[in-house]
């Protein structure tokens, strides 16, 4: 997808501090970290974001971005003390990169408030 941060990221054309990567999946270090541990994981193949996901994305492909997330948390030490996965989906929800992606947040214990 042309113009598109996350597509040039996956595809090497802008760096990133990689975690994980398979097939489906792409997992990297956020730029500007809100936990102690905060990884993305990016599904490979463009949709902006969720609710695009039924239709551009295959079942399989989408449950790739939660394997992955769990994936990471446990190889950064988080299954043991818990971890939040976070998708913002859209203009309330602040989403401010329109590629599907998923917060991995851990590492400390998290505010009770979803947002
Ligand atoms: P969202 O607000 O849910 O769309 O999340 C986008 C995330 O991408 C934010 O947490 C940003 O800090 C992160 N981000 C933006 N640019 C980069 C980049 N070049 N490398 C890593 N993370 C980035
Ligand atoms: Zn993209």
């Amino acid at each position: 997808m042309q113009d598109c941060l996350f597509c040039k990221i996956i595809a090497g054309d802008i760096p990133s501090k990689k975690v994980y990567e398979d097939e489906n999946t792409y997992a990297f270090h956020d730029i500007a970290p809100q936990a102690p541990v905060h990884v993305l994981v990016v599904s490979k193949k463009h949709t902006p974001d969720v609710a695009h996901a039924a239709q551009d994305l295959t079942d399989a492909e989408l449950a790739a971005c939660l394997r992955t997330c769990a994936k990471v948390a446990a190889d950064l030490g988080l299954t043991e003390g818990g971890y939040r996965i976070v998708n913002n989906c859209g203009e309330n929800a602040c989403q401010t990169v329109k590629h599907i992606h998923f917060h991995v947040l851990g590492g400390e214990k998290l505010s009770e408030r979803m947002a």
